[in-house]
């Protein structure tokens, strides 16, 4: 008998309704290929959309941080964890963003709990898509704040809801994601923040999958839009497009001036080693430089997405280099991600509870780390595997 007997009971529910995850275990380095519990696989399953997570260029910088920094930075950021490549990514986040001030934090989830409690309260009501990172959910969660959801990047619901909550809400915030990880959609930011307007609500964007990849030099969805001072907050993270590891908040210098002063996680959890910041102002540079990693990668999604299309697969109503490959059955998504495996290709099926009954898919991601060549491999093996299986002629 052990006290943490209960805990056998729910391994073996999710287990019996399928909802454990197998963790695969990756050696060496992301990149077009990669090794998968020890075979070669076609990567499309990451989210390095620019390669930069193996990019000498970043790596250079983050081995010359730890040469003059050391390995940790000693403290929390507000007693003296703060070092001045800290100050120096926050500048150059900012300067990318065309944000007046920055704060950079230890994730893009640290970002959203960093933000949302912070800034909302009792007696202020939240609106937020239903279809929002789990992230953003915890960061309301965390709040005192009335949490409304409304349909998924549907502004009249929005808009309703907000007329129905509007009168008891001392303030109001509405929250979406930029780009939606699961169909590779975009929320309707610039009718989001006229509605926004039109009430006196703020808004928030959470740009994870949109920094690098929307926007002049992926600038993220509000350069994307021309949205440039109308949103009061956009959260970013450095794991995505960027490579790295972080998280970051932008907006005017009084909002980050209060999230150093009261956002728990910065305020009580030590800040980023010295290579990952150092790594992560390398990947800016590498982007404020020059748009052709940016350029290849929507070169890589349009081409794969056609060469799917051509050969009778749906994609599905994505805008970005997230290409879902609809598959309808969950049980045709699991085979299928098990045989795309065994020819050589590692794509994650995605299934319910991650997306709706019947609309199960795999879900491959696109980076400007594939060549040509590798896409008309996936290609030519996503059409073998989908005649086998029946899912097209
Ligand atoms: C991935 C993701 C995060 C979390 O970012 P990390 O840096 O990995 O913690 C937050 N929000 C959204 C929308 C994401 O897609």
């Amino acid at each position: 008998m052990s006290k943490l007997d209960f805990l056998h009971e729910e391994i073996k529910n999710l287990k019996e309704s399928g909802l454990y995850n197998h963790i695969r275990t990756i050696s060496g380095p992301q990149g077009a290929w990669f090794v998968v519990d020890g075979k070669k696989v076609l990567n499309l399953c990451s989210n390095n959309y620019l390669g930069f997570a193996n990019m000498p260029e970043l790596k250079e910088a983050a081995k010359k941080a730890i040469d003059e920094y050391g390995v940790g930075p000693g403290a929390v950021r507000t007693i003296s964890g703060t070092q001045d490549i800290h100050v120096a990514l926050e500048k150059k986040l900012a300067e990318f963003k065309h944000a007046p001030a920055c704060i950079v934090v230890q994730a893009g989830f640290t970002a959203n709990t960093v933000v949302i409690p912070t800034i909302t309260g009792a007696g202020d009501v939240i609106f937020s898509d239903e279809l929002n990172h789990a992230s953003i959910i915890d960061g309301c969660r965390l709040s005192k704040a009335t949490v409304v959801r409304y349909a998924h990047n549907d502004v009249a619901d929005l808009r309703a809801k907000i007329i129905e909550n509007k009168d008891k809400a001392r303030r109001m915030l509405i929250i979406t994601d930029g780009v939606f990880s699961m169909d590779g959609d975009i929320a309707p930011l610039p009718d989001i923040c006229d509605v926004a307007d039109e009430f006196g609500a703020m808004v928030m964007v959470d740009d994870a999958h949109g920094e690098g990849v929307l926007g002049d030099s992926g600038r993220g969805i509000v350069n994307h839009f021309k949205l440039e001072g109308r949103v009061e907050v956009e959260v970013g993270t450095l794991s995505k497009a960027f490579g790295v590891m972080g998280g970051y908040v932008t907006g005017e210098e009084i909002l980050i001036e209060y999230l150093k002063q009261r956002g728990r996680p910065f305020l009580f959890s030590t800040g980023l080693t010295p290579a990952d910041t150092a790594a992560a102002i390398a990947a800016v540079d590498v982007l404020l430089e020059s748009d052709t990693l940016v350029r290849k990668l929507w070169d890589n999604a349009a081409y794969f997405r056609a060469g799917l299309q051509k050969v009778g697969f749906q994609t599905g109503k994505t805008e970005t280099p997230i290409t879902p490959v609809m598959l309808g059955d969950e049980k045709v998504t699991g085979e299928f991600s098990k045989r795309l495996y065994e020819e050589g290709i590692f794509a994650s099926g995605i299934t319910y509870p991650t997306v709706p009954r019947g609309k199960a898919r795999i879900r491959c991601m696109l980076s400007a780390a594939h060549e040509k060549s590798d896409l008309d491999y996936a290609i030519e093996k996503f059409e073998a595997v989908g005649k086998a299986l029946g899912v097209i002629k």
